[in-house]
């Protein structure tokens, strides 16, 4: 008895610890440093994946749009292709994780993408860990972005994208939300809140989520109680400034505003740009 004890709690133990293990929400460098124009690579895409199946970010010098689903890597392009990318390529910023979901829910019908946060976000059960999240089905429309690959010296998130992103909008289309909700304590770090790039079932379409329209879908959420950080030894990141705080910048990326809204939202123009001014955001809408 007492040896079957022990093995049931060896047994226990190890099963314990791999669920450990996968639960671990694994990044390479800082939304910050990708803030301030840190687009060196500084890792492959094929280590980062030893670390995750599932996930999301971008590529050596702002090159389009990462995503991450079932191991393979895809690149959503500025141009609007989507291609799958060989291990060797280099990325900037990743988050990855192995997902497993906890939970699976029904999406109510004909949310967009703001009351979609609103009622998962209350569905959470703490806003304490982070969360990855894949969102299955049909969407009646979505607009998502992508990004060109930038030129040295590098320009700020917020200069790339109020001056140079394309914006994609599609209706009726079938896909997939990758992303992660992080806690508002991983400001700096990550993003606080919903972070979701979005690919087309066809895999002929992808990009940053800006917004949605749910007409049928299913989300599933893997609770992550870990956080491995690697902090880039490359000397982009290393002489980076990073000790300003750039969450206005962060929100007004994450929306797809850009610099210049950053600037508005806050009141305070030159704050965020240094005193230069990028002038209105321009924006391609593209459909296809
Ligand atoms: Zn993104």
């Amino acid at each position: 008895m007492h040896m079957l004890l022990t093995a049931l709690g060896l047994v226990v133990a190890i099963t314990a610890h791999a669920d450990e293990d996968n639960d671990v929400l694994y990044q390479v460098s800082t939304i910050d440093a990708l803030l301030s124009g840190v687009y060196d690579s500084v890792a492959t895409v094929g280590s980062v994946t030893e670390h995750g199946d599932f996930g999301l970010g971008t590529f050596t010098a702002l090159d389009g749009e990462l995503i991450l689903l079932d191991r393979i890597v895809y690149r959503a392009a500025v141009d609007g292709t989507v291609n799958v990318m060989p291990a060797s390529t280099g990325t900037p910023f990743m988050a990855v994780t192995r997902f497993e979901p906890d939970q699976v829910l029904g999406v109510p019908t004909a949310q967009d993408y703001t009351a979609f946060q609103r009622w998962l976000e209350d569905k959470l059960p703490s806003h304490n860990i982070f969360y990855a999240v894949q969102v299955d089905g049909v969407f009646s429309g979505i607009t998502y972005r992508s990004v060109p690959s930038q030129g040295k010296p590098y320009a700020p998130l917020g200069e790339v994208i109020a001056r140079e992103q394309a914006v994609f909008e599609q209706k009726d289309i079938d896909g997939t939300l990758i992303g992660f909700w992080c806690p508002d304590f991983s400001e700096g770090v990550n993003v606080p809140g919903f972070h979701l790039h979005f690919l087309s079932a066809d895999r002929r379409h992808g990009g940053h989520v800006l917004d949605f329209n749910v007409l049928q879908a299913t989300v599933g959420i893997d609770e992550t109680n870990g956080w491995d950080i690697k902090l880039p030894m490359v000397a982009d990141y290393l002489d980076a400034d990073l000790s300003s705080d750039r969450s206005a910048e962060l929100h007004a990326v994450e929306q797809g505003k850009g610099a210049a809204a950053a600037e508005s939202d806050r009141g305070d123009h030159g704050a965020v740009m240094d005193g230069e001014c990028p002038g209105h955001p321009k924006r391609q809408i593209r459909m296809d």
